[in-house]
């Protein structure tokens, strides 16, 4: 997976730092070369080591540790910092046109970099969206390439218009705009051709049909396995005609991922989703804060005192964590643990922050897609079966028996298969919680050590 090594490396690092008890100035500055060298390593640009190092050192030197923070953990604090705002800092949508007028997207890339897969993962998302759209194939060098679009199309049940290998690219285009406008699609994906190696002869198609159609977004998609090769294309591309942002492929693959940390340095143009298998639901939306995490490995600490520590009861954590102790959690506080977690980020976001179990693409093989907009949608209506339960149920999970299930069901307006899909989800929660003790209780500072 990529970021493993970087991964291991790092938190070598830290480990190191922890064991420290006060940080000196040369602390710092030995611990950031080595740093230093792991991005290098992790096939991260050169110009961007050299300004990220330069930036932590800044802050790490004459910072005042803050409350309840050790020296070491202050240093781990600003890497993770520094490594969001390198990759961004917001998680960036792709921007539609208001009102009903159609978004045009033209996908850029070099051959293999998998631009024809990705326009149908990505036509996937939009549909999943309530949007309508059309691809359009405008590879005409490479007859697979049509072929393909067609096949993935298909599966995902969107339209593909294509005129065969004979005309031009940017009258392709400019008809599938009518076609479009006819068959009342809402966004339009351009695919376009790649070469092995960028050249004038790309660039100037791409330039056409920008002239001959109004395009929206230009979504450059490069390889990460191609390390550094991916950022100078991001770089030459935006150049010569312009992006509006990356996806980055092949992150599942054994990566150093580099490209994935330099390419907004260098572009100044945000990731916006990543490619993590062949399957066509294999596009993930990127997110630099969870991106770091992954990345140090460690989002347990950071994660937790800056995204949930403001915002976590400490009180309500810490008497749910003796209601767990004695197994009496009931429903009430399943809705409770419920609006934490979406405050650290769902589901997802809390595995990642548990060691052991997180990790994401570093310790896990692959992380389901928890936060799922079908999952969000699981955790409303599990909301409102709960609130369809009498308080005195909501305090009892056991007095919930048949009738009083289909009461629920019929309440929350859902079907009684997942009234009882839920309980039975209740209980081994129930039971898991008890194994995972240290997870909701204590302070700020005991709650997670590292
Ligand atoms: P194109 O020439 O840029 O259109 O590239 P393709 O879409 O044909 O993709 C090239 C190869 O990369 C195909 O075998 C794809 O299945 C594969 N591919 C694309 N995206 C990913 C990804 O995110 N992960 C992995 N493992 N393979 C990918």
């Amino acid at each position: 997976m990529a970021f493993d090594s970087l991964t291991e490396k790092l938190q070598n690092v830290f480990k190191n730092l922890r064991s420290k008890g006060r940080l000196t100035e040369e602390d710092v500055k030995a611990a950031l070369k080595e740093v230093k060298m792991a991005l290098l390593e992790a096939d991260v640009n050169f110009k961007v080591v050299k300004g990220f190092i330069k930036d932590v050192q800044e802050r790490a030197i004459g910072q005042d540790v803050m409350n309840g923070l050790n020296p070491g953990q202050m240093v781990i604090k600003i890497v993770n910092e520094e490594l969001v705002s390198l990759m961004g800092a917001e998680t960036t949508e792709i921007q539609l046109q208001p009102g009903s007028a159609a978004t045009v997207i033209m996908m850029a890339g070099l051959q293999g970099a998998g631009k024809t897969t990705t326009t149908a993962k990505l036509a996937g998302k939009f549909k999943l969206k309530g949007k309508k759209p059309l691809l359009v194939a405008c590879d005409v060098y490479r007859p697979a390439a049509i072929k393909q679009l067609q096949i993935n199309g298909e599966k995902q049940g969107v339209e593909v218009f294509s005129m065969g290998d004979k005309v031009k690219p940017a009258d392709i285009a400019r008809a599938a705009m009518e076609h479009g406008a006819k068959n009342g699609n809402n966004i339009i994906i351009l695919d376009t051709a790649g070469r092995l190696h960028i050249d004038e002869d790309m660039m100037t198609e791409l330039q056409e049909i920008k002239e001959a159609v109004t395009v929206h977004q230009t979504i450059l998609v490069v390889d990460a396995m191609t390390g550094q090769d991916a950022v100078n294309v991001a770089g030459s591309f935006h150049e010569k005609i312009g992006i509006d942002g990356v996806i980055v492929t092949k992150l599942d693959g054994d990566t150093r991922g580099g490209a994935a940390l330099s390419i907004k340095a260098v572009t100044g143009r945000p990731i916006l989703y990543v490619g993590m298998g062949e399957k066509l639901s294999d596009l993930e939306q990127f997110y630099p804060d969870r991106m770091a995490s992954r990345i140090l490995g460690m989002g347990d600490v950071l994660t937790l005192i800056e995204k949930a520590g403001a915002e976590l009861d400490e009180e309500k954590a810490r008497k749910m964590t003796e209601k767990m102790k004695k197994a009496q959690f009931d429903y009430e506080d399943y809705l409770e643990s419920m609006s934490q977690m979406k405050k650290m980020g769902g589901l997802s976001g809390v595995m990642n922050m548990m060691p052991g179990l997180g990790g994401g693409m570093g310790g896990r093989k692959k992380m389901p897609d928890l936060d799922s907009e079908e999952n969000e949608k699981r955790m409303a209506r599990m909301e409102a079966m709960i609130y369809s339960m009498t308080p005195e149920e909501r305090r009892n999970p056991d007095l919930l028996n048949l009738p009083r299930k289909h009461r629920i069901a019929k309440g929350a307006g859902v079907d009684i298969s997942e009234v009882n899909r839920m309980v039975k989800q209740f209980n081994e929660t129930r039971k898991l919680m008890k194994k995972l003790p240290g997870l909701m209780g204590g302070g700020k500072k005991g709650r997670f050590r590292l």
